[in-house]
């Protein structure tokens, strides 16, 4: 694959590493001060992925010594999946929020618990119809080789590098632990996958997450909002300038989506796979790998509207129905 590093400011190079799914590229960024780098994300634990990036450290100027500090964003295989092979071979200290932590564990191979069965019973995904159920860590089994963090990091924690100062700002809504990085002198902010030019993030409500995933993400574009930035540096697409146009955008698709789920909701009480289908346009025959992250994002919609007093959920011993209130 043809290196693609790029130098967006003094000291602060896009590295594009291979995906082998859509979205196919991940933006991962070297920063410098002095002789000592950080990394932002990891990319996959492959091994084109792996050729990219020691092309890209070479171009950059990055020796084998100079890497520091490795940031994940968050614990996703694009953003955390090579964390063991670059901390080691390079002795960096890896930083990432402990709630990633946690949820790193759902790629951990394990029998699917019951808990995990009930819950896209009762949310009306059709089981039966699916032959085999891949888990996730059976797909990403290699490519998610990951390493535990030596400092957990929160909201207002900051890096140093050299003469340089990383802040952590911590927006959960993608991911519970979630951060994005400012620099503030430079009016630089790398947000991972909080805030994507061209995608909205997808922002779900699955087996062991937090309330109300949806609320925390709408919080936190509203959040980013409040920082001066003239420069965005996302995981995948684009950099691009306005961000605060952007997570208005984000808001208003979410807007648009729940007004929709609340007028599928109007004709009757329906499970979220049901509303999911609706809103999403699929069948029982589409891909899986679309049908379980549609109904994921739209109960993190429905379970938005409940935690507003819209909505309400009715939960007999088979499904668990959304009505209007
Ligand atoms: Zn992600
Ligand atoms: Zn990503």
């Amino acid at each position: 694959m043809e290196t693609k590093v790029r130098e967006v400011l003094p000291g602060i190079f896009l590295v594009h590493l291979p995906l082998p799914m859509r979205p196919t590229i991940v933006n991962v960024y070297l920063l410098r001060s002095g002789d000592e780098w950080a990394l932002i994300d990891t990319g996959l634990n492959s091994p084109e992925s792996h050729a990219a990036f020691d092309e890209a450290l070479r171009e950059a100027g990055c020796g084998r010594d100079g890497l520091r500090k490795i940031i994940c964003t968050h614990h996703h295989p694009d953003h955390y999946g090579s964390s063991k092979a670059y901390a080691e071979r390079t002795g960096a200290t890896l930083y990432m929020h402990p709630a990633e932590v946690e949820r790193a564990q759902t790629f951990v191979p394990t029998e699917r618990p019951r808990e995990v069965i009930d819950f896209f019973l009762t949310h009306g995904i059709p089981l039966h119809r699916f032959v085999h159920l891949p888990r996730q860590s059976d797909f990403w089994a290699g490519l998610y080789v990951t390493k535990p963090p030596d400092v957990l990091i929160g909201d207002g924690d900051r890096i140093e590098l050299g003469e340089r100062t990383i802040e952590v700002v911590w927006t959960p809504g993608h991911a519970p632990g979630h951060c994005v990085l400012y620099l503030r002198r430079e009016r630089v902010m790398i947000v991972g996958d909080h805030l994507l030019p061209k995608i909205t993030p997808h922002v779900g409500y699955m087996p062991g997450s937090v309330p109300d995933p949806l609320g925390d993400f709408l919080d936190s574009q509203r959040k980013v909002q409040e920082f001066d930035v003239e420069l965005v540096l996302p995981a995948h697409g684009g950099i691009f300038a306005d961000h605060r146009h952007r997570a208005n955008q984000i808001i208003q698709h979410h807007q648009s989506r729940l007004q929709e789920m609340i007028d599928i909701l109007r004709r009757q009480p329906r499970t979220a796979y049901d509303v999911a289908r609706q809103a999403f346009g699929f069948d029982s025959d589409s891909p899986l790998t679309y049908q379980f992250p549609a109904t994921f994002e739209t109960l993190a919609h429905l379970e938005y509207l409940r935690h507003q007093g819209r909505v309400a959920s009715d939960v007999s011993e088979e499904k668990t129905l959304y009505r209007l209130c």
